[in-house]
């Protein structure tokens, strides 16, 4: 029995409730992007408002005076004062991460400066200070390379040769200054990085200085001999955590306090520790920030107030003034206890919800065993010392295949639940934990996935994830409901998922997701010469009764006249047959050799005939085929290109006739008019694949199907009983049993193992791929297929299905 255990007192819960009615019955589980304000405090911040003449705090003491209450009441709320630290008043913690990059002083010595450290697992805004930092030593840290240094104790050099001080405090006196940055919580999984590593970095320096990823390694320039300085992103932490500054004394934290109360928004802060305030050194001065300036002269004095020097000019004084009332409305609603402080019972009670729905959704499994989600946090959701309130996931198909995050948001739109998908502004952590290598994070950005869009998979793999994050106002209810949500929509099938998502009106930017979920044509190829390379039609494609136009309308025979086949000429695939429909040629393509090219229509073919070409006949598959000499030109052409004396290109003169007699319009396809291919199903099994990796449409290409079909889940095709496309009616004629032509790679015409051997270990020797589909009515005269035409499908009974 997965447990919640209630945080609050039931009047508690119900004063809470009171304050968000304006929910109704909507799911808000994004506090990591901003919890939600209570009512009460837009009243109160409303009423202060009302009763004060606040006015230009460089103009009235007053609102001055309240500014620096705020100030104070900041500090108290992490036990700290201004004997320790000051408060700078930015626009949010990213402008406060701004500051720090512009002014910390890496040293005296630009060529013998410190360096800049930070950890991968960092906000986008992080990773911006390497864009301003003045030093050029970068380098970037894994969460385990930080957390080595938590039990260093050692004072002096550490294996690089690097030294902290052995102690901290004022008066650093090392010759350069290094600066490392890592989150107290990281907004994408909720981890919480100890904080006893800060000091242990302070005193003793990094133990390992990770990856350098700007500036010469180790270079002339590399001081040291350096200070260490710690700049914690608390952003996320302070929202639901207790920071206590008694204990931990970063140099540099950086907080939006939106995040903490839901209101105000526009107004953040920096906090500077005594020692960080020594090498903080700004260049920009704006008004009220300065004791004089002279404009015909290149002189001024900045203020000598740490906090005035580096707010330019006037803060939002209003919204400030609002943050005193943020305080006092959390107290109320979640009064601290005699052990507690208000924020240390909010981290209890997001630590249980998240725990709650983790376990809940981690109970969730596929009808076969496989587990519905895959999570992505470090130490599991028992210690709260470790976990914040965040839980972050993608969900799976039963074949272990992702689902997209971008459906995710769909569903969670259409039951009026919030959450967040992506990557939350945290590039290092998205990728750490969705396993993506440096060269998978490029493809999926060439391929057209940018931060933020909707572009959830790439070639199979996920760009993002789901999160949910909550806050002092979340119920178990809520969790309950989101978990409902997933657990309906995921164990069961795409068309019923379809089916929730057209019930309610989705947002614009989703809308083409629920499309995603329809079967689509995605490409449509043709084999005009029977054996070769395939031909992409970019457009419409003429159906004829036999099939497409031209498919395997050609083929190549040996001088016994027979077909040759990639069997025996691997090489085959790299004859690159180009319809050119205006000129009325088929073109041949071969590496490095000139084009050949051949008339299309047989009629040609007869009076050029008259020349050199005869009549002949063929065996393809027990059948007999007859057919039309193309020529001497061409038959030395393809002699050359396969080093194999005496080849000829046959043309299919008319209907083929199989051994008995009876003709069948198949023209030299082996079994059927058209053999369809469902890219879900390669994608799968190429993700079976371990060794000879491959792009998708590569693996997909080995199969030579002539619809290239896109469905939701794997295997479906397994189950078709007809198809249409756009109107033209298919019907199922049987599974494609495949041989060892898949392991060829039709791109460089070379023999692979893969991926024959992954079919052979998932199907257990019963090697299928694909089926085969015939035309269900002759097509009318000019019949086009084309894949943007609407595909639909109608499934055999379920009896019969067998994969
Ligand atoms: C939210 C957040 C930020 C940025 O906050 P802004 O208010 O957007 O400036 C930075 N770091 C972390 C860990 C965050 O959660």
């Amino acid at each position: 029995m997965i447990k919640f255990q209630n945080e609050f007192t039931r009047a508690e819960a119900e004063a809470i409730q009171s304050e968000f009615r304006r929910m109704k019955d909507n799911i808000y589980l994004d506090h990591a992007g901003t919890t939600l304000y209570p009512e009460s405090l837009v009243d109160a911040a409303g009423q202060v408002l009302k009763e004060n003449l606040f006015c230009n705090p460089h103009t009235c003491k007053v609102t001055g005076d309240i500014i620096d209450q705020a100030r104070y009441r900041i500090l108290q709320h992490f036990n700290t004062d201004a004997t320790e630290y000051a408060v700078v008043f930015t626009a949010n913690a990213t402008a406060a991460l701004k500051l720090v990059g512009e002014c910390f002083s890496f040293g005296e010595d630009e060529n013998n400066s410190g360096a800049f450290y930070y950890c991968q697992e960092n906000h986008t805004s992080v990773l911006g200070m390497r864009e301003v930092v003045r030093t050029n030593r970068l380098y970037v840290l894994t969460k385990d390379e930080i957390l080595k240094n938590l039990y260093n104790t050692t004072n002096g050099i550490s294996e690089h040769g690097i030294n902290g001080q052995g102690s901290v405090g004022e008066g650093d006196t090392r010759k350069c200054n290094s600066l490392v940055v890592f989150s107290a919580q990281c907004n994408f999984s909720g981890y919480k990085m100890p904080l006893e590593t800060i000091e242990a970095i302070q005193k003793n320096g990094l133990l390992v200085l990770g990856t350098q990823i700007r500036g010469e390694e180790d270079g002339e320039d590399a001081c040291k001999d350096s200070n260490f300085y710690i700049c914690l992103d608390t952003a996320s932490y302070v929202a639901s955590n207790f920071l206590d500054l008694r204990r931990y004394k970063p140099d540099f934290c950086c907080i939006s306090f939106y995040k903490m109360f839901g209101f105000p928004s526009g107004v953040g802060a920096l906090l500077v520790s005594k020692r960080g305030q020594a090498v903080l050194n700004k260049r920009f001065y704006g008004g009220g920030t300065i004791n004089i300036a002279m404009t015909r002269l290149d002189f001024h004095e900045k203020r000598a107030q740490f906090s005035t020097r580096f707010e330019d000019g006037t803060l939002p004084f209003l919204t400030i003034t609002s943050l005193l009332e943020g305080f006092r409305t959390l107290e109320r609603l979640v009064p601290p206890t005699l052990q507690l402080k208000s924020v240390q019972r909010i981290s209890a009670h997001v630590h249980q919800l998240a725990k709650y729905c983790h376990d809940s959704l981690a109970a969730l499994h596929h009808t076969n065993g496989a587990p519905l989600i895959e999570f992505y946090n470090y130490d599991g959701y028992d210690d709260v010392a470790l976990q914040g309130g965040v839980v972050t996931f993608n969900v799976l198909h039963d074949d272990g295949s992702y689902v997209g995050f971008a459906e995710v948001a769909c569903i969670a739109a259409v039951h009026n639940v919030q959450l967040r998908t992506g990557c939350f502004c945290n590039p290092g952590a998205c990728q750490w934990f969705l396993g993506l290598s440096n060269a998978d994070i490029r493809k999926q950005f060439e391929a057209g996935h940018v931060c933020s869009d909707f572009t959830d998979l790439v070639d199979g793999l996920p760009t993002g994830a789901v999160r949910m994050s909550f806050g002092y106002m979340t119920r178990a209810s809520d969790v309950d409901k989101a978990v409902a949500m997933i657990r309906d929509c995921y164990l069961t099938t795409a068309a019923e998922r379809l089916r929730i998502m057209e019930r309610a009106e989705l947002p614009e930017r989703l809308r083409h997701v629920s499309q995603r979920l329809k079967p689509q044509l995605k490409r449509i190829c043709i084999y005009p010469i029977k054996s070769c390379g395939a031909f992409e039609v970019t457009s419409a494609w003429q159906l004829t009764s036999s099939g497409f136009k031209y498919d395997r309308a050609w083929m190549i025979v040996d001088v016994n006249g027979m077909a040759i086949t990639q069997k025996h000429f691997t090489r085959l695939c790299l004859i690159r047959p180009v319809v050119k429909l205006e000129e009325g040629i088929l073109e041949l393509r071969f590496p490095e050799m000139k084009p050949a090219q051949v008339p299309l229509e047989i009629d040609d073919v007869s009076r050029a005939k008259r020349i050199d070409s005869s009549f002949c006949q063929s065996k393809v598959c027990n059948d007999l085929v007859e057919g039309l000499d193309c020529g001497e030109a061409v038959g030395q052409w393809l002699s050359d290109c396969l080093e194999a004396s005496g080849l000829r290109l046959v043309r299919q003169n008319a209907e083929r006739r199989t051994q008995d007699g009876v003709s069948k319009d198949i023209s030299l396809a082996n079994q059927a008019q058209f053999l369809l291919v469902n890219r879900a199903s390669v994608r799968w099994l190429a993700n079976k694949v371990e060794t000879e990796k491959e792009p998708l449409d590569q693996t997909v290409d080995r199969f030579r199907g002539n619809l290239i079909l896109e469905t939701a889940s794997a295997f479906e095709e397994n189950s078709f009983e007809e198809i249409s496309i756009g109107g033209v009616n298919f019907k199922m004629e049987g599974f494609c049993t495949r041989c060892q032509m898949v392991c060829i790679d039709q791109h460089s015409g070379q023999k692979t193992n893969e991926p024959l051997r992954t079919i052979a270990r998932e199907f257990g020797g019963k090697i299928r791929f694909g089926i085969y589909l015939s035309l269900k009515e002759q097509p009318a005269e000019n019949t086009l297929v084309s894949c943007s035409e609407e595909v639909r499908i109608k499934k055999q009974e379920e009896h019969s299905v067998e994969q």
